[in-house]
């Protein structure tokens, strides 16, 4: 079996693309070290081989059952939760005064990457729950702190967030889960929550959810809403369960892929209502939730890199092994056969997916980083400008990732031919986990509406300029780099012609929202493949300035980074060509068709 991920990948991204050992300058990082994070590192990649990818295919095989009392899993699911839990994975970025290890978002994300390939029906569950308590960290009050947050730390209760309803997804501002005072000051809880990942397991003695709801008669739409901390068993003051909660389990989803997750309808409230627990304030509860949804969305991408990453391996792998057919140009049938990888074509999609899964998992750490500067850098500028740049390309770290990781997953099923469409092989699996990743966390069209319509006109384009300026900055770096300066050629046709198109949609939002926002999706994909070259392109930057010094394999490997980069800017940067003209056009077929014309 291939690695899980590439590690020299992992190091190459975190220190010398990301220079993560800066970080340990800055105050909060004190008392790491490089050891640290590299130990970190590798506890996250042994545990990952050892415990998580090992049930990974019986997971699948096997989904959770729900016999009408409990849900019943394999025991593996529960041994690697508790083995993340005793490592000391769940808090690693609390603070220490929290009880946490004050690990940098962006290395713990690394170490992440490895649970996220080798299983993610099983890392699902501690994804989740690191999402949870950072929002009961961020708008708890002492006394649900108290009770919950070490629990869920330590992982004796697990969390989810519970937004979806059977009615409502992608608008979550028509929510409808109720929400009822009480004279001690919580709340009862009254609805039904859908696709809720984790709602129910056999993992944990208690289960916090993350819940949308709206206080009865409050106003209509996001303002209405709140959010509220329900516990699956409520928790007595000095720490030990209490009674069981109104929350019912009324079954489980069976999923197409990520079938190790539970996937839950959950009931509220019907008995005597829920209890429910404020968090921060009334009517916030949406844009607090944002939180936990920002944060996952960058999980999302990076699952969604480390599954086509891990389907990247296995292809080359199988590539590197399998005899089959000659060059065109030797016509010697005596000759011993050439392996898969020396062919063309071959090469052609080992290259597409090493461009969509390291330009991916570089876009998500990048993300990760920005997240890291946002809370940490120690200049309020650069701190407000991180902020800034993190929201305008949330929706590209979540979308990009997941649209090419089923593309590559796709073509590792290809190149294996037959092997790759039949279960006894992993690309069938993998190609069938990718696939939740354009829907959950907002879908691809959502996401669409999210940049366009929302992140590049707000606070008058300030973002859009700033990702701008920071793309020119590398052109003219890379321009001055003889080696680099054809590359940075690629750029100034697609960029200017994005500029107009953004000009003129925007120009377009007030008067006729509908018509600018009909090709919403494809702004996504040209914004995304914009941004995934000019990731590549500071990629091999990285690679150049490494490169002349290296030795060995390291040789190699900053050969391939540079190859990729330029297999991405010369293949698929040009590819945007065409839709920007169709995005200059305003084309409005899809929005003129008519219901009835189908
Ligand atoms: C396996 C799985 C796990 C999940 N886990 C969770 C979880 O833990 N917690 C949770 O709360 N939810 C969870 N979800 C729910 C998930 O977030 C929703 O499925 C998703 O947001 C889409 O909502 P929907 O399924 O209702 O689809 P819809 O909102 O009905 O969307 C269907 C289609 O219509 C499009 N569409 C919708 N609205 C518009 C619009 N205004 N304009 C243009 N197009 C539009 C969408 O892009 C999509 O293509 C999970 C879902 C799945 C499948």
């Amino acid at each position: 079996m291939p690695a899980l991920l590439n590690e020299r990948d992992l190091q190459f991204l975190l220190y010398e693309f990301l220079d993560a050992e800066a970080l340990l300058a800055r105050p909060r990082y004190a008392d790491c070290s490089r050891e640290v994070f590299d130990a970190t590192l590798e506890t996250g990649r042994q545990m990952a081989e050892e415990v998580f990818a090992p049930h990974n295919a019986k997971g699948d095989a096997n989904e959770p059952r729900f016999d009408g009392g409990r849900v019943h899993m394999i025991p593996e699911t529960k041994a690697a939760w508790d083995a993340f839990a005793e490592a000391g994975f769940l808090s690693a970025h609390w603070d220490a005064d929290e009880g946490g290890l004050q690990m940098p978002e962006v290395v713990l994300r690394v170490a992440m990457a490895w649970f996220q390939a080798a299983n993610a029906g099983s890392s699902g569950y501690t994804f989740l729950t690191m999402g949870a308590a950072n929002l009961l960290r961020s708008f708890g009050s002492d006394a649900l702190k108290a009770r919950y947050l070490a629990p869920m730390g330590d992982g004796r209760f697990s969390g989810t967030m519970a937004l979806t309803e059977p009615g409502q997804g992608s608008a979550l501002a028509d929510i409808r889960t109720m929400a009822e005072p009480r004279a001690d000051g919580s709340y009862r809880i009254f609805g039904q929550k859908m696709f809720i990942s984790g709602g129910d397991q056999s993992l944990t003695g208690n289960i916090v959810h993350m819940v949308l709801a709206r206080i009865k008669g409050g106003p209509p739409g996001a303002k209405g809403i709140s959010l509220f901390l329900v516990p699956k068993v409520l928790v007595n003051e000095d720490g030990s369960l209490g009674e069981r909660n109104d929350v019912a389990l009324a079954g489980l989803l069976h999923k197409m892929g990520w079938r190790g997750t539970t996937s839950t309808v959950l009931s509220f409230g019907e008995k005597r209502g829920a209890v429910g627990y404020l968090l921060g304030e009334l009517g916030k509860g949406l844009s607090q939730m944002f939180q936990m949804m920002n944060e996952a969305r960058i999980g999302v991408g990076l699952y969604a890199a480390c599954i086509a990453s891990r389907g990247h391996q296995l292809a080359l792998d199988y590539a590197r092994q399998r005899p089959q057919g000659r060059l065109p140009s030797n016509k010697d049938v005596s000759s011993p056969q050439a392996l898969l990888v020396e062919h063309a074509d071959i090469r052609r999609m080992l290259l597409a997916q090493k461009a969509y899964s390291e330009g991916a998992l570089a876009l998500c750490l990048y993300a990760s980083s920005l997240f890291e500067d946002q809370h940490t850098h120690p200049e309020p500028q650069a701190r407000r400008d991180a902020a800034l740049l993190l929201d305008l390309l949330t929706p590209v770290v979540k979308s990009w990732p997941a649209k090419y990781g089923c593309v590559a997953n796709d073509l590792a099923i290809q190149i294996m031919g037959g092997s790759g469409y039949i279960r006894e092989y992993l690309p069938e699996q993998l190609y069938r986990d990718q696939r939740l990743n354009p829907i959950h966390e907002g879908t691809e069209g959502i996401h669409g509406l999210d940049l366009l319509g929302r992140k590049v006109v707000m606070q008058s384009g300030a973002a859009y300029l700033l990702f701008r300026a920071r793309v020119n900055a590398t052109i003219a770096e890379t321009r001055n780099n003889e080696r680099l300066a054809e590359l940075a050629e690629g750029f100034p046709a697609p960029l200017s012609r994005l500029d107009e198109v953004t000009s003129q949609l925007t120009a377009l939002l007030a008067a006729d929202p509908d018509r600018a926002l009909a090709n919403a999706t494809v702004y996504l994909d040209v914004f995304g493949r914009i941004v995934a070259a000019w990731i590549w392109l500071r990629l091999a930057q990285a690679a150049d300035a490494a490169s002349e010094s290296a030795t060995g394999a390291d040789r190699a490997f900053y050969a391939g980074k540079l190859q990729a980069a330029r297999y991405f800017i010369v293949w698929e940067l040009p590819a945007t060509a065409p839709q920007l003209d169709l995005l200059a056009a305003v084309d409005a077929i899809p929005l003129e068709m008519r219901d009835e014309w189908f």
